[in-house]
Order: structure tokens, then C-alpha cells, then sequence
């Protein structure tokens, strides 16, 4: 019905929905012996601070190297992971994988994972956070969860003792791709909040739509006055830096800094330039 709204011309019978529902339940199959084979690896996107640009972290972003279709992005295989279930093992490993490298790196550096409500809702994320810190020897100061709004849809109350409950060993919580999805503003006020990621289709039309540049005005404002850290993402241009840090928004990671592949260049730059101050 949304097609035949939007103007397309309706028909019953779809081909490329058969051919993406095949592809969808072959990549299912597929994901079970995935994480055993190790196709799965991490990325790393650098987040940085405006005006410095100084390297404060990175996020980690899944990539699976499929061995007949390539590589494939998280945005097609983690929502088939998710209706799965698949998505608590395969989280649990970006996790301690994400810990394990981020250990290696020097200094104050900060990590951010990605973590699904159903990681929330299903797995005792609490075990397997402090398994994967005392695992890896990162300090817990140095991690950062990311969710999105999703994970206060279903058991709300449940899910935020738990974000509760690890913010108090020290971790760090993100509440990711802010201002999309089914936002109310209410659970702000309840919720153990560190950071808010201003999403990247804000940013992308910040520039061209005054009524968006007023968006993200009202979420930096929000964020500063409920005393959490902002984060851009999908920043490109040096126009949109500039913009958003007249905003008062500090940091933002996007292609502009670093695609997700670049954070690990960055970091020996880092070494080198700590080596020349020392
Ligand atoms: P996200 O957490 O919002 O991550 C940001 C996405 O934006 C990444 O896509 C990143 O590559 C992309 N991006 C970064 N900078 C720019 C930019 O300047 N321009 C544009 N156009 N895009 C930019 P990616 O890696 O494809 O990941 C997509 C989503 O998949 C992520 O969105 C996250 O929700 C999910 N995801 C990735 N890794 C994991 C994971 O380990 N676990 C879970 N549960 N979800 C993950
Ligand atoms: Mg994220
Ligand atoms: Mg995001
Ligand atoms: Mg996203």
C-alpha cells in the first residue's frame, strides 16, 4: 500500500522481494558457522574532537567477509541476525573482539560497541561485559555501549537497571543514532545516559534544510543542559564540522575524519606524535 501511495505501480507478485527473501534466509544459514569460520571482523571508525582534531576513539563496526558473496554490511546481516537470534552470540563476540584490540591501543583511548536490545534483553550483558574487561585488561572507563531506542521499546524498566548497573562499574553509555526510530523525548529524563549520537540524516541536511539546522540545534541544547556528551555522526564535509561545532556539539566521527578502516592509521600517527612530545 506504501508503494502504491508513493506512485509505484502495484503488483502482487514482487521478483526482487523473492530474490532479496532467498538471499536473506541463505545468509541466515550461513551465519550459524560464520562466527566459527571467522568471517566476521572489526572495524574501526575514528571519533574526534572538532577542534583539536585530536583522536579520542573509535566505534567498532562489524564487517562479514562471506566466502561466496564478499563482504557484506552489518546493515543487511544484522537485522536477519536479530530476527535470528543469532545477534546475542555474534554480539557477544564484537564485544570481546572490540575489547580485546582496544586494549592494545595506548593511552585514554575509548572504544564503542554496538550492542542490540535483544543483547539487553536476552544475554546477561552484565557477565559478559566484566568477562570481556577482565578478559582483555581494558579498563571499564574505556568502553562505550551503543544503543539505540529500540532497547527501551519492549521491557524498558528491566533494560535500564542493567544500564544502570554497568554504568556503575564505569562504562560508558551511548544512546546511538538519537532523534530517529520511535523517539520520545520522555525516557531521556529516566534513562543512565553518558552520550547522544546526533544521527547522520540530521547532519546530512543540516546545511541545505534551515528546519533540520534547528533540529540539531535543539538536540546539542538538550544534551547540554541533561549534561550528556554529544557525538556527530556521518559527518562529510568541513562545512558540516564547522556547523555543528558553532552548535556547541565538540565531537563526531564520519568519513570526513576516517572511514571505518582508518581509526588503526590514525592510532600509530598518534604514537608517533606522543613519541615526538615525550
Ligand atoms: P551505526 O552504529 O550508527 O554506525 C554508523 C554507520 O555509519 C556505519 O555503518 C558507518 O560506516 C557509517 N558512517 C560513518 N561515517 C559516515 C559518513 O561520513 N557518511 C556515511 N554515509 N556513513 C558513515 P556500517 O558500518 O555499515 O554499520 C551500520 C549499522 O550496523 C551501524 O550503525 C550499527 O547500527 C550496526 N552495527 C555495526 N556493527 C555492529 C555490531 O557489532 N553489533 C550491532 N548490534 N550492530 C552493529
Ligand atoms: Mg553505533
Ligand atoms: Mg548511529
Ligand atoms: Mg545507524
Amino acid at each position: 500500500a506504501a508503494k502504491a501511495l508513493a506512485g509505484g505501480r502495484w503488483s502482487s507478485f514482487d521478483p526482487s522481494a523473492a530474490v532479496r527473501q532467498a538471499r536473506s534466509r541463505r545468509l541466515e544459514r550461513d551465519m550459524r558457522d560464520a562466527l566459527r569460520n571467522r568471517q566476521f571482523f572489526l572495524r574501526f571508525q575514528p571519533q574526534i574532537e572538532f577542534a583539536s582534531g585530536r583522536l579520542l576513539g573509535a566505534e567498532a563496526l562489524i564487517r562479514w567477509n562471506h566466502p561466496e558473496f564478499g563482504l557484506i554490511s552489518p546493515a543487511e546481516f544484522i537485522p536477519i541476525a536479530e530476527s535470528s537470534g543469532l545477534i546475542c552470540e555474534i554480539g557477544r563476540w564484537t564485544l570481546f573482539e572490540a575489547c580485546r584490540e582496544a586494549a592494545a591501543w595506548p593511552g585514554e583511548l575509548g572504544v564503542a560497541v554496538n550492542v542490540s536490545a535483544l543483547q539487553f534483553e536476552q544475554s546477561d550483558i552484565e557477565a559478559d561485559v566484566s568477562e570481556a574487561l577482565s578478559g582483555s585488561g581494558l579498563p571499564s572507563s574505556r568502553l562505550c555501549l551503543e544503543l539505540t531506542e529500540s532497547a527501551f521499546l519492549g521491557n524498558g524498566g528491566a533494560v535500564i537497571a542493567k544500564m544502570c548497573a554497568l554504568r556503575e562499574t564505569g562504562v560508558v553509555i551511548a544512546l546511538d543514532d538519537f532523534g530517529t526510530g520511535y523517539s520520545s523525548m520522555s525516557y531521556l529524563a529516566d534513562l543512565p545516559l553518558d552520550k547522544l549520537k546526533i544521527d547522520q540524516s540530521f547532519v546530512r541536511r543540516m546545511n541545505a534544510n534551515p528546519n533540520v539546522l534547528e533540529i540539531v540545534r535543539a538536540i546539542i541544547s538538550l544534551a547540554n543542559g541533561l549534561k550528556l556528551q554529544v557525538v556527530a555522526e556521518g559527518v562529510e564535509t568541513e562545512l558540516e564540522a564547522d556547523a555543528l561545532q558553532r552548535l556547541g556539539c565538540e565531537t563526531g566521527q564520519g568519513y570526513l575524519f576516517g572511514r571505518p578502516d582508518e581509526a588503526i592509521r590514525m592510532l600509530s600517527k598518534w604514537n608517533a606524535q606522543k613519541r615526538l612530545s615525550a
